[in-house]
């Protein structure tokens, strides 16, 4: 069997694994490799690897960092169907929609191949006489990235090539469930010209995480997770001290305005609610259907729903594949299992679905529930499978109050024909990223992610100009240079009293 390991100062580090996790064809639903999961020495080894590295990286001109950036955007571009194919078959989603995440996770190396631009510092010349004034980032040092399972290749790339060229080195921990296609990652950093243990994967569970958030040597810590543990991880980094963003789990709504098309909103939202079954951080969960819309929206989602075609990833007609594992299936049978005895109704049942030939794999059909309303499990809690909820509201300022009132603020979507409601509702929304018209505003690589509230903790959104500061530190220098001759540059002398400028 295939066995996935963890990738320490340029080699695969086999000798400090301890124990292995499957790792599952959902499509199947039968394991296809193990993951050897890192022990505490091979954690001490991954960080010290990136402690030692950090030195020499950090004073890598831009120049020489520049080049590596490009070789590695190169190198992942001529592997994108290698990736897309590796985490299609781990993961479960669609080839076109794994390309899709690759494309995204390509994009942010391509900014961080503006190193030269994004690092540039600001000066004053003749702050006071004779003095100028220069501020400038620096590399933070050892930066530990935590990813979840859904996006395999795009969510690590909003943090390694951006911490890397920001002169820091690396040590990812992805999600034990599609570990693969970091190993790759690794080998192309390598082959890019990355020196050994500027980059390294450590493979592993909680327990790694926790090994790493106690490690002295970690000087910054970027999570994407779940919630409950962003908040924890946001919690136990702080208290040693360590910079931390941590970016948790989301409920993402799409508002449909009484004068929206509907049809055009119908179709973006059942594909924002069931590609990547659900599973995507900016998956549309609620709807919220604005007046008189509701029963025109809520028919066309009904046949909309209907008519996803269900299967493996692998095969080019399916538009929604499994998700993850089998607990995961289970969470989400048992939640849509609450809808009925809750008072909302079940339009679409996605629960019995059966694929032909695949009838062992982690499958869950689209699912469609109306008159939901908070306090009901299915509209409280993340789902994260592919389950359309409608509430129905009778006006936008009710609307905007639903949601306001969720605990998530990760991405929200309007659709209007209108100018003015899309205006006041991007102005008056608690959501960190706003699409009008656009079910999925992911924002690009040179603008920044993040949510508000319980999705996210920290100061700092990730990549784009938010990610470069994460990773620098700022230093501002005062700089005065005496005339040689006359050892004096407009200087009125030295003074006892606070320095003030002249
Ligand atoms: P998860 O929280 O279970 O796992 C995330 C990472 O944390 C994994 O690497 C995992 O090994 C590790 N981990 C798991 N339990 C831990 C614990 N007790 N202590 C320390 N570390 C632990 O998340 P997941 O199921 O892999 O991913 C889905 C979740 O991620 C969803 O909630 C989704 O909304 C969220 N997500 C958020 C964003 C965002 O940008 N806000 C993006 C992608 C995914």
């Amino acid at each position: 069997m295939r066995r996935i390991a963890s990738w320490i100062d340029g080699l695969t580090d086999e000798a400090s694994s301890e124990q292995t996790s499957p790792v599952f064809d959902p499509a199947a639903g039968s394991v296809q490799a193990e993951v050897a999961l890192a022990g505490p020495a091979g954690v001490d080894a991954a960080v010290a690897a990136a402690k030692a590295a950090s030195v020499l990286w950090g004073d890598t001109s831009i120049a020489a960092r520049t080049k590596i950036l490009f070789a590695f955007r190169e190198l992942v571009a001529s592997h994108a169907d290698e990736l897309a194919r590796i985490v299609s078959s781990e993961h479960g989603k669609t080839i076109p929609d794994a390309a899709g995440e690759v494309q995204r996770g390509l994009e942010v190396i391509e900014f961080a191949c503006g190193l030269g631009q994004i690092l540039k510092g600001d000066v004053n010349d003749q702050v006071s006489t004779g003095v100028d004034a220069v501020s400038f980032r620096q590399p933070v040092g050892v930066v530990v990235g935590i990813t979840p399972f859904n996006f395999p290749v795009m969510v690590p790339c909003w943090m390694h090539p951006v911490a890397i060229a920001c002169g820091n080195t690396f040590v990812l921990k992805p999600s034990e469930r599609d570990p693969g296609a970091s190993e790759l990652i690794a080998t192309l950093w390598k082959q890019a010209g990355l020196p050994d243990g500027v980059f390294n994967v450590l493979q592993g569970d909680a327990s790694v995480v926790q090994q790493l958030l106690a490690h002295p040597d970690v000087d910054a810590v970027s999570f994407v997770g779940s919630t409950p543990i962003a908040r924890s991880v946001h919690e136990q980094a702080s208290r040693t001290g360590k910079r931390v963003q941590a970016l948790g789990g989301a409920k993402n709504h799409a508002v449909v305005a009484p004068d929206a098309d509907i049809s055009f909103a119908a179709k973006h939202i059942t594909a924002a609610g069931y590609g990547s079954a659900g599973q995507r951080c900016m998956a549309i969960s609620a709807v919220v259907a604005v007046g008189d819309v509701a029963d025109g929206l809520v028919e066309e989602l009904h046949k909309l729903a209907e008519d996803v075609r269900v299967g493996p990833g692998s095969e080019a007609s399916t538009d929604m594949g499994p998700v993850v594992t089998a607990s995961s299936r289970d969470r989400i049978i048992g939640l849509i299992d609450t809808v009925t005895d809750e008072g909302a109704t079940l339009v679409v049942d996605g629960r019995k679905v059966q694929v032909d030939g695949h009838e062992d794999g982690f499958f869950v059909g689209p699912t469609l529930i109306d008159h939901a309303r908070a306090g009901m499990r299915s509209y409280d809690e993340e789902i994260f499978g592919p389950v359309l909820t409608v509430l129905r509201v009778n006006d936008m300022a009710a609307a905007i109050e639903v949601v306001n009132a969720n605990q998530y603020g990760n991405g929200v979507a309007l659709f209007t024909s209108s100018g003015y409601t899309a205006r006041e509702f991007t102005r008056r929304v608690h959501v960190g990223m706003v699409g009008v018209n656009v079910p999925i505003p992911v924002p690009m690589a040179y603008h920044s992610f993040g949510g508000w509230k319980d999705s996210l903790f920290g100061d700092h959104h990730i990549h784009g100009e938010e990610g470069v500061r994460f990773y620098t530190r700022a230093k501002a220098v005062t700089i005065r240079w005496p005339e040689p001759s006359t050892g004096s540059a407009g200087d009125a002398g030295s003074d006892f009293h606070f320095p003030t400028s002249s």
